[in-house]
């Protein structure tokens, strides 16, 4: 049985070969290599971004599950274009600015009953990594420079399009191009390095003040965690081009090597038949419904269950239907551990309990179907329930069957779930909701405004409009 999963580059589903070169046992392979694209760190990540994060941590969880070791790295994005301006709107530096942001986004992981990963690089930490990439490039003859800035030249680099497979004549029109900068000699080029204006934040490099284009930061970053070929890279289906596309382009013209073996790309989550999005303002923040009273958990438990490569319809109704199904699960458990009949663990228990587990690992190594392995799960489920309400289990029964729930939840996350919320204040809640209500007045959401200091105030918390800024302290 072999762990098999769809690779955008290939177009087929691939079975997982860490390290590049097949053996005979899975705990004979290296650490999986794995980078997952990360927020950018301007305004708090919706609840489509966190289908993605949710998918990633699921990802590693499911892998632990099989055996593998695992290596994985989620970046922070705290330079671009977004952040930049969000910092110079509020007159703060780019590292305060992406700072409170951070923070919130870790919190929300946490919720979310998110594992922390093993890196967790920030892109200006990097630079000079990505000062090594560009400087091959124009060894390479593959960059030119416009007005100070410089630009990769997709012309030269023969494989352009190989992930994304669009219609090459879609690029080379320039019907399909990369919206992050215009002041190129051709609309399908990208920024590499930005020349430095004024007033915003820039690093000292051999050609020149300036900051790094979007692409390179996640090609640096991954040389400098991993060196070499990495096994997985994911991210949104959205990243797909021109993002992914421009990584591989500056990575292998620059290392001549393989950039990633195996690409995998999630779908989107959709309100009402779009993309949930900032841009088009139809997105749920996690703390917009843990605030309309719905559980972190319930939300994991919807967002882990539909399979990656389908898209889902975000409804407050689905997040109902969770609800119910963690509910089954919840009354089994008080039901386990209400039995208290001695004996021995009879053999028909242990052969359920292995055939869950093995059902549950084929389902999912069928390019992670997730769902699929829900329902064998929850036949698994129903099946005690039956043997309980027969009176047919004991309590070194009800024992083996905690323990696979136990199993089976270090892949999922949702059943023993560490609740995290909060008795006392939480100063990063607080920064979060005085950021939002600072937005919302921006905005001119005056209703917004008040609705947030209101939440705060019964909460205890006095907010205090100074020149410098707006500061909190708590009653008595
Ligand atoms: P961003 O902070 O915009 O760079 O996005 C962070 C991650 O969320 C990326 O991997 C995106 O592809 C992903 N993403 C953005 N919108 C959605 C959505 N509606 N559904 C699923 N993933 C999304
Ligand atoms: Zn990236």
């Amino acid at each position: 049985m072999a762990l098999r999963i769809h690779n955008t580059l290939t177009g087929t589903a691939d079975e997982l070969v860490p390290g590049g070169a097949r053996r005979e046992r899975i705990e004979d392979y290296p650490p999986v290599t794995i980078y997952s694209c990360g927020p950018t760190v301007y305004g708090y990540a919706h609840i489509g971004n966190f289908r993605t994060f949710i998918f990633n941590d699921f990802l590693r969880r499911y892998l632990k599950f099989r055996g593998y070791r695992i290596d994985h790295a989620m970046n922070i994005t705290d330079v671009d274009d977004k952040t930049i301006a969000g910092a110079t709107e509020e007159g703060i530096t780019l590292a305060e600015y992406t700072g409170r942001y951070t923070a919130i986004f870790l919190e929300d992981l946490k919720t979310l009953n998110i594992e922390p990963v093993e890196h967790m690089p920030k892109a200006t930490e990097s630079i000079e990594a990505m000062i090594d990439i560009i400087q091959r490039l124009r060894e390479k003859g593959i960059v030119y420079n416009k007005e100070g800035s410089l630009y990769f030249s997709i012309a030269r680099f023969e494989n352009y399009g190989k992930l994304s497979r669009l219609d090459t004549r879609e690029i080379k029109t320039g019907l399909r191009y990369d919206t992050d900068s215009y002041e190129k000699d051709d609309v399908r080029d990208f920024a590499l390095w930005k020349v430095e204006k004024e007033g915003e934040t820039s690093w000292e490099t051999p050609f020149g003040r300036g900051r790094p284009g979007w692409h390179i930061e996640c090609s640096a970053m991954i040389r400098r965690i991993f060196g070499t070929t990495i096994d997985i890279h994911t991210g949104g289906v959205d990243l797909i081009f021109p993002h992914h596309e421009n990584e591989i382009a500056q990575s292998e013209a620059a290392y001549g090597e393989q950039f990633v073996r195996h690409w995998i790309h999630v779908e989107h989550l959709l309100v009402n038949g779009s993309k949930m999005s900032k841009s088009l303002g139809n997105f749920y923040t996690l703390r917009d419904l843990l605030e309309k009273g719905y559980s972190p958990r319930s939300i994991r438990y919807l967002l882990i269950s539909a399979h990656y490569r389908k898209q889902l319809n975000f409804t407050l109704e689905g997040i109902g239907q969770a609800d119910q199904a963690l509910e089954r699960i919840d009354n089994l458990i008080v039901r386990l551990n209400d039995i208290r009949k001695d004996g021995r663990p009879g053999p028909n228990l242990q052969k359920m309990v292995d055939s869950l587990l093995l059902g549950f690992a084929e389902a999912v190594d069928d390019d992670l179907n997730i769902s699929k392995g829900l329902g064998v799960f929850f036949e698994f489920i129903h099946a005690l329930n039956t043997l309980i309400s027969n009176d047919r289990l004991n309590r070194p029964d009800a024992d083996l069957a905690m323990e696979a729930l136990v199993k089976i939840d270090a892949v999922l996350g949702v059943i023993f779930f560490k609740t995290t919320a909060k008795s006392d204040i939480d100063p990063a809640w607080v920064d979060s909701m005085i950021a939002e209500r600072i937005a919302a007045r921006k905005d001119r959401n005056f209703k917004r405004a008040d609705e947030i200091r209101t939440i705060l105030t019964e909460k205890g918390i006095i907010l205090e409009d100074t020149k410098e800024g707006t500061r909190w302290k708590t009653k008595g």
